[in-house]
């Protein structure tokens, strides 16, 4: 059967509208039957990157979180909620975020992502072997409930990015070093973390969402809208035409088309509810699209001073930074230090982004190399 996407627009966080609108979201899917089955254990995986209050869109809202737990017990089943920042601990996010105040009052456990365990994956395209938390692992099934945000390495965060929450901690940051500086291999990671752990639902926060220096320091944007689909990719494929952007900016939904995920090739998808012309974003801010491997072609002769000039990297606002070195933790390639501020050595840094993903004061952002700002801007004059 072809994908279906379930679109809604869902004006605020009241606690009675969000659920009304998550069980319409997933009525024009067949039901929370359709996913859920009596007596099951399911974990409800919202997006936990950073402690920040819910306004700031960071994290998914704590009422869509508690709309769904009600949905699942409604099914007889039993949610427990769960995640694994790449920094601390998924609890000190949940309380930061409003999230542990759902679960207290529900009554509704939540688990720490944590134990690394390491699982064959035959079918894998790009990676045969993966390492998730153990504990993601012990559920019958996962409920994925991401934040819709801008992500400086892969353009948007959604619905398949927000299954990478379920690699513990520090692991994540390590997997950026595996994948190298090579966006595709890491999009194709992320595909068959997805494809292996393959959520039975997701429900994408869109009310309020996240565009600019996303995905930890963005702008709140108020878009209205929810989404939900049983296939992940789907679902990504369309909001991001509902933003006005191409599958091609995409490097995950470009990868999941090389590898033929039916889900990436809009003539089978089927959109219900909402229409997406009718609900078309005009003027989202995304991030600018990072050259990480631009010059890797070139013959390595060519002066380092030239490749910088082609690629971006992290660059860090001197006066936002509390000097709280959280960066310096989560850098996977160990090229940031403190001394009287932080520094990056760029010759070795391999422009994971995994620095101003996480940085809680929004003091890292993208600088593109010059050089490349200038070919762009010139291409640009061209085409217009
Ligand atoms: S740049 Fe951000 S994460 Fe790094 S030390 Fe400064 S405030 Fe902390
Ligand atoms: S400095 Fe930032 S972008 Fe560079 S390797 Fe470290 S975490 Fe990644």
């Amino acid at each position: 059967m072809n994908p279906r996407v379930s679109i809604l627009r869902c004006k605020g966080y009241g606690n009675g509208e969000v659920y009304d609108c998550v069980k319409a979201l997933t009525d024009l899917l067949g039901g929370i039957g359709e996913f859920v089955k009596r007596g099951e254990r399911i974990l409800v995986k919202p997006n936990l990157l950073i402690g920040k209050r819910p306004e700031a869109a960071v994290t998914t809202h704590p009422s869509v979180v508690k709309a769904v737990i009600r949905l699942v017990r409604e099914a007889g089943a039993t949610p427990i909620v769960g995640d694994s920042p790449g920094v601390g601990s998924a609890s000190r996010v949940a309380e930061k975020c409003g999230i542990m105040d759902v679960c207290k009052d529900s009554g509704t456990e939540f688990v720490e992502l944590k134990t690394p365990v390491l699982v064959e994956n035959p079918g894998g395209h790009t990676f045969k072997r993966l390492e998730v938390a153990r504990e993601a692992l012990a559920f019958d099934g996962i409920i994925n409930l991401p934040k819709l945000k801008t992500h400086t390495q892969m353009f948007l965060t959604m619905g398949v990015k927000n299954i990478f929450g379920c690699v513990p901690g520090k692991l994540k940051a390590q997997l950026h070093l595996t994948a190298g500086v090579d966006t595709d291999c890491f999009a194709g990671m992320l595909l068959d973390l997805y494809l292996f752990l393959r959520p039975r639902l997701t429900v994408t926060d869109a009310v309020v969402a996240m565009e600019g220096n996303g995905p930890g320091s963005g702008d709140p944007r108020r878009l209205g809208l929810v989404f939900a689909s049983r296939d992940a990719v789907a679902m990504d494929l369309i909001i991001t035409e509902v933003l006005g952007a191409r599958r091609e900016h995409s490097p995950v939904l470009k990868r999941a088309s090389e590898m033929g995920l039916e889900g990436a090739e809009k003539e089978g998808v089927v959109v219900v509810g909402e229409e997406i012309r009718g609900v078309r974003v005009s003027g989202f801010r995304f991030p600018p699209l990072v050259s990480t491997n631009f010059t890797a072609n070139l013959p390595y002769f060519i002066d380092r001073r030239i490749r910088r000039a082609f690629t971006s990297r992290p660059h860090i606002t001197d006066l936002r930074c509390n000097c709280c070195e959280s960066c310096v933790d989560i850098c996977p390639a160990g090229v940031m230090e403190k001394n009287e501020k932080i520094n990056i050595d760029y010759d070795r840094c391999i422009r994971c982004f995994c620095c101003q993903e996480i940085c809680p004061e929004g003091a890292i952002s993208v600088k593109q190399g010059w050089l490349k700002s200038v070919l762009d801007f010139y291409s640009f004059r061209h085409r217009s």
